[in-house]
């Protein structure tokens, strides 16, 4: 458990009211996949949520569908995708006051569990620098960072 993590249905609340602020409407069917994401500990495929839709809502998504509804959650930092496995998980700060950070993930490769975590302002400006520095244009400033977890490596 992280501090992060909070009651599902007062994240769904929060979102919903973010939306609204931001003139954006979450929808039942936008709510739902965010629900699933939620209860989900691993990310997972928009294959694996038109099953898990299926499951819980009795309803059969056109995976194209679920793919623009996930992009509506990334796009308003509900959710991230992770480029490296295509895969999505909701946003771990939906239910946070603080503005949200440029995110960074740990991922298991053990356990396949994905820590959110941020970083410093300072170090991803250095990053960007960096990089900009090689010419090299940058398309997102997200890390995702593969390896094994507390859990799955006991510390010696
Ligand atoms: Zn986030
Ligand atoms: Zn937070
Ligand atoms: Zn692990």
């Amino acid at each position: 458990m992280t501090a992060h993590e909070h009651d599902i249905d007062a994240v769904i609340a929060t979102a919903r009211t973010d939306c609204m602020t931001t003139g954006q409407r979450l929808t039942e069917k936008r709510e739902n996949i965010l629900r699933i994401l939620l209860a989900t500990p691993q990310p997972i495929s928009a294959y694996d949520i038109v099953e898990h839709y299926r499951n819980d809502y009795g309803d059969s998504l056109p995976a194209m569908s679920v793919y623009r509804m996930l992009q509506f959650l990334v796009d308003n930092k509900l959710a991230h995708k992770l480029a490296t496995t295509n895969q999505f998980l909701a946003c771990s700060h939906i239910a946070c006051d603080h503005e949200h950070s440029v995110p960074q993930f740990l991922i298991c490769d053990e356990c396949h569990r994905v820590q959110e975590v941020s970083l410093r302002k300072e170090l991803v400006e250095e990053l960007r620098n960096s990089v900009r520095k090689t010419g090299f244009r940058l398309a997102s400033q997200q890390l995702e960072l593969h390896g094994t977890c507390d859990r799955c490596e006991p510390a010696k």
